[in-house]
């Protein structure tokens, strides 16, 4: 059948391929009461499935290689103790037989209980087991379900041909998503700003958020068109709109080439501004991507996503190797890392914070700066890994969301103390490394002086500032309409913050996804913004209308949509601001 969904676009450019479903099953279990008749055939179908799982047990048993490290098979061994133990393959049967659940709700009753109890468990590693538990049951699910796809991708010999279609990932899923080289992604929910978008996007494919059915409506290789630009999703195509999207793709893919020819030409505009344009990374292996695309330096390393996907945190000494590869690849120009912004969205698989998921309002929790001081030890690992890559090249630090002066005075006296014990083990790192904060809290933008006086630079995070200047989560797709970077109170807090940085001679940057998007960029600059940092894919883009732009003729306008107050007019004045 063929069909259209539209959603929120988070990467442009227009892939064909065919649907593969990936899912987390437990989001798919219906709730249902089994007639009495019914119920003896659904314990046989509980059983099955149980058996079913026990046999792919045994068989992933079998393929690990006799030279594997010994956690694989002790890792099988444990699945296998967990799917065998009543607790998993006796009890949910009782709620079939006594309460009339239908399988996968007996299942997942059974889990959450089970789970609720290892919560109040103080061991850590008695905790971890939660994930186990739920691993398997996630397998039991899918084989009650009976329907392909896993939590993780399956690998495939022609992936580029694939297009993810999900209810939700979580930007741990994407992280490994980043391992493959699927052609789009595409999913039920999430925020154009949220850690998964900004993932997807930074895998430089097309792809959608918010589409609310497609995860429910699509089959496992179905034909799909991703029109990454408009946000829609076509499935099951006919002849005519096949062959107009073949053209737009061959279209898409021509303008990328062409584009290609700009990445040694400096970045100035038409009156001869030079513009600094930065590159986001993610993780080193992003390093190609920024090279290719001829970044004059790192804008914002997010270094929370090296302790994601992982039961122990990496180390001091795993990090300096992270921040040196990097640091080295820029032969000199400038690297900024920023120290760990875990919370909310960006969870870590460790214990210690599995609680801040079950805080009452992560995005307002222990995140990112309060995080790390909260936990100094493990905060004074990151500062002496990163002091120590200092030596390599130009790093400059950076502190995120940072709203208090205590916060900065704490953070500069950790810094003081990590730089004394690597002076006292004779530890080279560059003695005048600069620090800097993220402005994405109101507060920040409004209390600037006092970040100013204790800061060498500034770089506004216009995700969060707009998440928290308008009280709308950024990964939740029931309120993306009204995330509005145009929000008169946004433009106000930036360019107040650009002007005051600029007056007093502080470097100032743009590093949310407002500094990526070519709808914006004359205008930032008519705010006085110099420095952009994006992800790599959008730095010839933007370049090429840094190019084309002279500041002088787009003073006046810019300055008009930034008085503006009428939504409609402040769009009718960025048009003709881009015309
Ligand atoms: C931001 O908030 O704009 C930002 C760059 O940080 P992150 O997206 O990682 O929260
Ligand atoms: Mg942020």
């Amino acid at each position: 059948m063929n069909f259209v969904l539209h959603g929120h676009s988070v990467s442009p450019g227009v892939t064909i391929g065919r649907a593969h479903l990936v899912s987390s099953a437990r989001m798919e279990v219906a709730h249902y009461e089994v007639p009495l008749p019914g119920i003896e055939a659904e314990i046989t179908r509980f059983e099955a499935a149980v058996d079913k799982v026990r046999e792919e047990l045994t068989e992933v048993g079998k393929q690990i290689p006799a030279d594997a490290p010994a956690e694989f098979s002790a890792f099988v061994d444990l699945h296998a103790m967990i799917l065998n133990d009543p607790s998993l393959s006796r009890v949910p049967k009782t709620l079939i037989r006594e309460r009339h659940c239908n399988a996968e709700w007996a299942l997942i009753r059974q889990m959450e209980s089970l789970v609720g109890q290892f919560d109040a468990i103080d061991d850590p590693y008695l905790k971890e087991r939660k994930a186990d538990i739920t691993q398997v049951v996630e397998r039991v699910l899918q084989a009650l379900l009976g329907r392909p796809g896993t939590v993780a991708p399956v690998p495939s010999e022609d992936e580029a041909n694939l297009i993810v279609v999900a209810h939700d990932l979580s930007p741990a899923d994407m992280l490994l998503f980043k391992q493959h080289a699927f052609g789009a992604f595409v999913t039920d929910i999430g925020g154009v700003t949220s850690h998964t978008a900004i993932l997807a996007r930074s895998l430089n494919i097309p792809a959608i958020v918010g589409l609310h059915h497609a995860r429910h409506m699509i089959r496992e290789n179905d034909l799909l068109i991703v029109d990454g630009l408009q946000g829609v999703l076509i499935v099951d195509p006919d002849a005519i709109v096949l062959a107009e999207y073949q053209l737009r793709q061959s279209q898409h893919e021509l303008e990328r080439k062409k584009l290609k020819r700009l990445k040694k030409t400096p970045a100035a505009t038409l009156d001869g501004i030079p513009i600094e344009l930065f590159a986001n990374i993610e993780l080193p292996q992003d390093m190609a991507e920024v090279l290719e695309n001829g970044a004059q330096g790192i804008g914002l390393f997010r270094t929370e996503f090296l302790f994601m996907n992982r039961k122990s945190l990496p180390d001091e000494e795993e990090q300096f190797e992270a921040y040196r590869e990097v640091t080295r690849a820029m032969e000199g120009k400038p690297v900024t890392i920023r120290t760990l912004d875990i919370g909310a969205d960006k969870a870590l698989q460790t214990s210690a914070s599995s609680a801040s998921v079950t805080m009452p309002n992560p995005a307002l929790g222990l995140r990112a700066i309060r995080y790390c001081l909260s936990e100094p030890q493990m905060f004074l690992g990151q500062l002496r890994a990163i002091l120590r890559a200092s030596h390599y090249g130009k790093i400059r630090l950076l502190i995120p969301m940072l709203a208090h002066a205590h916060e900065i005075d704490q953070t500069l006296a950790l810094i003081r103390e990590a730089k004394d014990s690597l002076d006292a083990a004779g530890q080279d790192y560059d003695k005048n490394i600069l620090v800097g904060g993220m402005i994405e809290i109101p507060a920040a933008a409004l209390a600037l002086p006092m970040f100013m006086r204790r800061l060498g630079f500034l770089s506004l995070g216009t995700n969060d500032l707009i998440q928290y200047t308008l009280a709308i989560d950024r990964t939740d797709d029931a309120v993306a309409h009204l995330y509005d970077p145009l929000h008169p109170a946004v433009l106000q807090l930036v360019a107040q913050t650009i002007s005051r940085a600029n007056r007093q001679g502080v470097p100032v940057a743009v590093c949310g996804e407002m500094a990526g998007d070519p709808q914006l960029t004359r205008l930032l600059l008519g705010l006085g913004l110099r420095n952009f940092s994006m992800h790599p894919a959008q730095l010839l883009t933007i370049k090429e209308r840094v190019l084309k732009t002279s500041i002088a003729d787009i003073l006046p306008m810019a300055a008009r949509v930034l008085r503006s107050t009428d939504s409609r007019r402040t769009q009718e004045l960025l048009q003709k601001l881009n015309a």
